[in-house]
């Protein structure tokens, strides 16, 4: 049986690439390459961040950007985080790599508030593992100091897959965090079962509803309660409830309507990269900040 053999293969380390072209193994051969190749992919520098515009759904202004991870490989194009982050757990590459996300978020977000950009807000997808680390809280601090950037401004994006006998040490650290001025945002909302525990017990500041639950909102009654259940419920303890994967102006209207704070998704922007993050901003987004870019002012 050739999925057996793969994984022999993979456990004595020897003839990884043997089934690569059989169609049946691709996605274990994909899988193979990614855990060999992501420690390169870091030296190498294939790792790039796409950054996704946040809209505010009183005023249509951008508040921020979540970053989001891609792989750029030479030989499987563009790879998605879907791909290689649980991998990236699996081997602990992902404390370098989420090192990396954080310094190069916190330094274009230095440069979005040196063009003039000043209120806008950087989101980082933090793993459970990266929060565990001994270090993390230091790490964090040094990391916005050195990239000139207030704590007021990053946000630190959790899911809930806390392991449970961790849970205090993650409850701690956050609290640190937090006490620090950093925001911290429960991804996800929704999707998992014990959210409304993690909820009572961490120091969240941001609810992001989940896409799920947005694809739906426009369907049925009682999809529409979910939604309207999360954004009460965001509102009732005094955080800031934000909507992910918005495709559709009908979506957002009913947002609107039902006072959730903010959006993300296709409709308004994709993640773009950095280059085209920074042209939008000056040729087209304009209209969309809050404020003018000091240059503007002076002028
Ligand atoms: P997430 O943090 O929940 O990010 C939202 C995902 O939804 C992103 O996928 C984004 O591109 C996608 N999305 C946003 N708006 C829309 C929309 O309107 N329609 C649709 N269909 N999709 C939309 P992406 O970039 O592929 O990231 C997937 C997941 O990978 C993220 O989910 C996050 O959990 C993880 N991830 C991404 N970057 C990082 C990172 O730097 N570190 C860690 N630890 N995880 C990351
Ligand atoms: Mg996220
Ligand atoms: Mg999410
Ligand atoms: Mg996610």
């Amino acid at each position: 049986n050739a999925d057996i053999a793969v994984y022999k293969a993979k456990e004595s380390g020897r003839n990884r690439i043997v089934f690569y072209n059989e169609p049946m193994n691709e996605d274990i051969a994909k899988r193979m390459y990614i855990e060999k190749n992501l420690w390169l992919a870091l030296v190498n520098n294939e790792f790039e961040l796409y950054y996704q515009p946040q809209l505010d759904l009183e005023t249509d202004c951008i508040t921020g950007f979540e970053a989001l991870i891609r792989w750029n490989n030479s030989e499987l194009g563009m790879i998605s985080p879907d791909r290689f982050i649980s991998i990236a757990e699996d081997t602990h590459l992902i404390i370098p790599i989420g090192m990396w996300v954080l310094k190069t978020a916190c330094s274009f977000l230095y440069k979005l508030h040196q063009l003039g950009y000043q209120e806008l807000n950087i989101a980082v997808n933090i793993s459970m593992l990266q929060l565990l680390q001994e270090d993390f809280v230091t790490m964090v601090m040094d990391t916005i100091t050195d990239a000139g950037i207030n704590a007021k401004h990053l946000e630190l994006e959790i899911t809930e897959s806390i392991l449970m006998e961790s849970y205090e040490t993650i409850a701690g650290k956050l609290k640190l965090l937090r006490a620090r001025g950093i925001n911290i945002a429960l991804d996800d909302f929704g999707k998992g079962y014990s959210s409304l525990n993690y909820l009572k017990l961490l120091p969240i500041t941001t609810l992001k509803i989940d896409k799920g639950f947005i694809d739906t909102i426009t369907d049925s009654d009682k999809n529409k309660s979910f939604a309207d259940l999360i954004v009460n419920l965001g509102k009732s303890l005094n955080l800031s409830v934000i909507a992910e994967g918005v495709e559709t102006s009908e979506q957002k209207d009913y947002l609107v309507k039902h006072k959730c704070n903010k959006m993300q998704g296709y409709l308004f922007s994709k993640p773009l990269p950095e280059y085209e993050v920074v042209q939008k901003m000056s040729e087209k987004w304009n209209k969309s900040m809050r404020r003018y870019k000091v240059s503007d002012i002076i002028a």
